[in-house]
């Protein structure tokens, strides 16, 4: 049976995010800021809380079992390098993609002078201690991130959002030793994790219920806390970082229906209306969460239920994918880079370039899968390329918008990937729409 469309999950998201824009702009008009923050932003706080939650316990679950259930090892490094491999190589096109359109088009040479000075002077503060973060990350020699990788105490990792790439880490690891010892004593801890993700993909269901809700609370916040009670501010914002603004959307825009695009026609049986139609819930929680760990529960869920990406892959590439696999960020970062380089009157040469290219690939991957991790990031590719870091004070005006923007197109970026590497492992159901 068939429901009316007012009862699909993606509509009624679709409509709780409009009413929530409507809502933001007008409390920003009518001075409703604080009614806002005071009995509207606390549901969608609720509501990101809801689905954060979940988020350690369904990666730790997956992917132990995701793991065990492959049943050998060379099966593992085959699916895994292949997943890897598509991860970095669509990684580097959205890189490639960024670059060429922020050079051709040139959004730094449109920012006026006085609005140059304003910009810098009002976000200062901001910036000052993004590059404090940054700085203690960079201090600590090349190989560090390597080093962050590796937990010394897992139940630290597992009480902390932000150490996920700890927590994928450690149940890479586990489920490669559960596949090692013999099957009836790795039986009873592969029930358990088969359970527990059992257990979070019904607290998922449960939660994408109020999602319609939980995204109107969270953009009608997010719009209020961006043009505060001077919605003026915001327009003359977008007069100066507009262009810049487009360039991102446009270059994420060109890798969802390029590169996405061109991986479901010739490498899945999918067609792409159905492959786009299908995977909306997802986007649209990532849009108002600017969050791919939080969206991770909702991603998955889609995966198995609507595209029929079998478990078996779901489980493994998509915690991976949300913890490494950045296209949006990425992209957003290069532009961002070149976009600070140009307003401020600085050239950047190929070395420069393609340095940014490499930095940004590690950055990416580097990235935590939570709002705004992206620009803290970029505060590194700045100093690979003395760009002073400084410099991210003349795009934190607009960065949440981006933010919600990049975070869709890492969240689509995962689910196009598992699809290929199911289709390519035999692991995908093609008639799985409801
Ligand atoms: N918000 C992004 C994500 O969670 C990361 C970023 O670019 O800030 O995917």
């Amino acid at each position: 049976m068939t429901l009316p469309w007012y009862r699909k999950l993606h509509w009624q998201i679709l409509v709780g995010l409009v009413l929530g824009l409507i809502f933001g702009i007008f409390a920003a008009i009518s001075g409703w800021g604080e009614f806002t923050s005071d009995w509207i932003a606390p549901w969608g706080k609720i509501f990101i809380n809801l689905l954060t939650l979940i988020a350690v316990p369904l990666v730790l679950a997956s992917l132990i079992t995701g793991v065990a259930s492959l049943a050998d090892t060379r099966r593992l490094s085959r699916i895994g390098g292949r997943t890897i491999m598509i991860y970095l190589g669509t990684t580097l096109v959205s890189l490639v993609i960024g670059l060429l359109l922020v050079n051709v088009v040139n959004p730094g040479s449109a920012v006026p002078e006085e609005m140059r000075e304003r910009l810098i002077a009002t976000y200062q503060q901001d910036a000052a201690s993004r590059q404090d973060m940054a700085d203690a990350a960079r201090e600590r020699g090349p190989l560090q991130p390597l080093v962050d990788m590796v937990p010394s105490n897992v139940f630290a990792s597992v009480s902390n959002n932000r150490s996920m790439l700890q927590v994928v880490f450690f149940a890479l690891f586990a489920g490669i030793a559960l596949l090692m010892i013999p099957r009836e004593k790795a039986q009873p801890l592969i029930s358990f994790f088969d359970s527990l993700s059992e257990l979070v993909i019904q607290m998922v269901e449960i939660i994408m219920r109020v999602a319609p809700f939980g995204v109107f609370c969270l953009l009608a916040s997010t719009i209020s806390d961006i043009a505060g009670d001077d919605p003026k501010q915001i327009i003359e914002l977008l007069r100066a970082l507009g262009l810049y603004g487009a360039v991102v959307i446009a270059g994420l825009t060109a890798h969802v229906f390029i590169t996405y695009a061109t991986l479901i026609t010739f490498f899945t049986p999918k067609r792409l209306g159905d492959f786009f139609g299908v995977i909306s819930p997802a986007q649209l929680v990532a849009f108002s969460t600017s969050s791919s760990g939080a969206t991770l529960p909702v991603t998955m869920d889609v995966a198995e239920k609507k595209l029929g990406v079998s478990e078996e892959v779901s489980s493994f590439v998509l915690p991976l994918g949300a913890t490494i696999n950045m296209d949006g960020t990425g992209l957003y970062q290069a532009v961002a880079a070149v976009f600070i380089a140009q307003t401020i009157g600085l050239d950047l040469d190929l070395t420069a370039q393609v340095t940014i290219v490499l930095t940004a690939m590690l950055a990416s991957i580097g990235t935590a899968a939570v709002p705004s991790a992206g620009i803290v990031m970029l505060v590194i590719i700045l100093e690979s390329i003395n760009v002073p870091a400084a410099g991210i004070a003349l795009i934190l005006g607009i960065d949440r918008i981006l933010d919600m923007c990049r975070t869709v197109v890492n969240v689509t970026g995962d689910l196009t990937v598992a699809t290929v590497v199911a289709s390519s492992e035999g692991q995908l159901r093609t008639h799985a729409t409801e």
